[in-house]
């Protein structure tokens, strides 16, 4: 048996899966919702509760529905107007997710998140609370991207980019990428007849390029935000399948094990939270240690970072966030969230831990990094 069929057969037994839901899935046009497919997901979504597994749901559609409600000229003017469109939508999109679930007898919850919400420790463990309560009891969380408060704007692809970082931060057994094409091509099937299937990727594949130019105008991520938010995916040891969402109960066959849409099979399985530190968060900062350090972070596992060992301090950070670990060189070592800020790093670095409550005038922790909060990456 192949690993793909291996994984094919793991993926059956799936009990927490987070599903993404691309616009071109949830409207038919701008302003028109496409009411079966809804119901369709929704279906397979109670079915999939009865046979004891969580969903959680992604959408994107926000946009797309509320635009038809604003004047052309608006409709032309870009991010404000994507802005816009998305607070019209929105409430739109839930009457419809809402309406759906209780015709099957369920309860939807919809939380609206920005990439920043996901960036800071505290909000992130609030969020993460959030959805595991509503999970337990039975709701249906229905996310999507706060898109007219998120600075960065309506961000390509942004969708798949938070699937990919919920499903790591909840430790979801199964990423489920719904759009209306059936997986992965080595081109665009629509513009290139020779365009090849691939019903596998494994770590290493260099598929990348089979993604360029693969979307459209509704679609924000296209394929190409897709490949980078499976990357992210399978880098946190959990498996991702790309599919066509049109497609009759394909929620159920990819659940049933069937070889359908486009597997990504995961790298060997590491602390998901861990890696989702070393892959979803923008470091705030570095810290530069010495070699001494470095072998110890490198070769003892389950070493701490201790102030001793570290010989400089890189950019701006409060305690509690992510920051780079590099060597002397500036080769990365690790990341990890520290207990101090920059300026109290700065303080106590090449200093034995028990000096730390006289320099910096009240007790604190031995380490600037914990174990349990660093990932050793290079
Ligand atoms: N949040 C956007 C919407 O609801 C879509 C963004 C995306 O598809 O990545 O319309």
């Amino acid at each position: 048996m192949t690993a793909a069929t291996d994984l094919r057969k793991q993926v059956t037994e799936a009990k927490l899966v987070v599903v993404k839901v691309g616009t071109r899935l949830v409207a038919r046009g701008p302003g028109e919702l496409n009411a079966e497919f809804l119901a369709s997901l929704v279906g397979q979504i109670k079915r999939l509760q009865e046979r004891g597994v969580q969903v959680l749901v992604i959408t994107s559609g926000a946009v797309h529905l509320g635009a038809g409600h604003l004047s052309k000229r608006s409709q032309q003017g870009g991010l404000g107007a994507r802005q816009a469109a998305a607070a019209i939508g929105q409430p739109t999109l839930m009457h419809y997710y809402g309406g759906a679930l209780a015709d099957e007898g369920m309860v939807g919850a919809q939380i609206l998140l920005t990439t920043e919400d996901m960036q800071d420790r505290s909000r992130y463990l609030r969020v993460r609370n959030t959805l595991q309560v509503l999970l337990g009891e039975g709701i249906v969380p229905i996310i999507n991207e706060n898109d007219s408060v998120s600075v960065e704007g309506v961000t390509f692809g942004e969708n798949d980019r938070l699937a990919a970082v919920v499903a790591a931060a909840l430790r979801a057994d199964l990423l489920i990428f719904l759009s209306d094409q059936r997986g992965l091509f080595t081109g665009d099937p629509r513009s290139d007849p020779d365009a090849e299937f691939v019903p596998v990727v494994r770590p290493g594949d260099e598929v990348s390029q089979y993604a360029a130019g693969v979307g459209g105008a509704e679609s924000l991520g296209g394929m190409e935000k897709k490949l980078e938010a499976a990357q992210m995916t399978v880098d946190c040891g959990i498996p991702l399948v790309i599919a066509d969402g049109g497609e009759e109960r394909i929620l159920l066959r990819i659940l049933e094990g069937e070889e359908v849409g486009t597997l990504f099979v995961p790298r060997e399985a590491r602390p998901s939270r861990k890696l989702w530190l070393a892959t979803a968060l923008e470091p705030a900062g570095s810290l530069v240690i010495d070699e001494g350090a470095c072998r110890a972070l490198r070769d003892q596992d389950g070493s701490s970072l201790l102030p001793v060992g570290i010989v400089q301090v890189q950019g701006s950070f409060k305690a509690g966030d992510l920051v780079r670990v590099v060597d002397e060189h500036g080769r990365e070592i690790g990341r990890g969230l520290v207990n101090y800020s920059s300026e109290e790093v700065a303080a106590i670095q090449g200093r034995h831990s028990r000096d730390i409550p006289e320099i910096l005038g009240h007790v604190g922790d031995e380490e600037v990094i914990h174990r349990d909060n660093l990932v050793v990456t290079g």
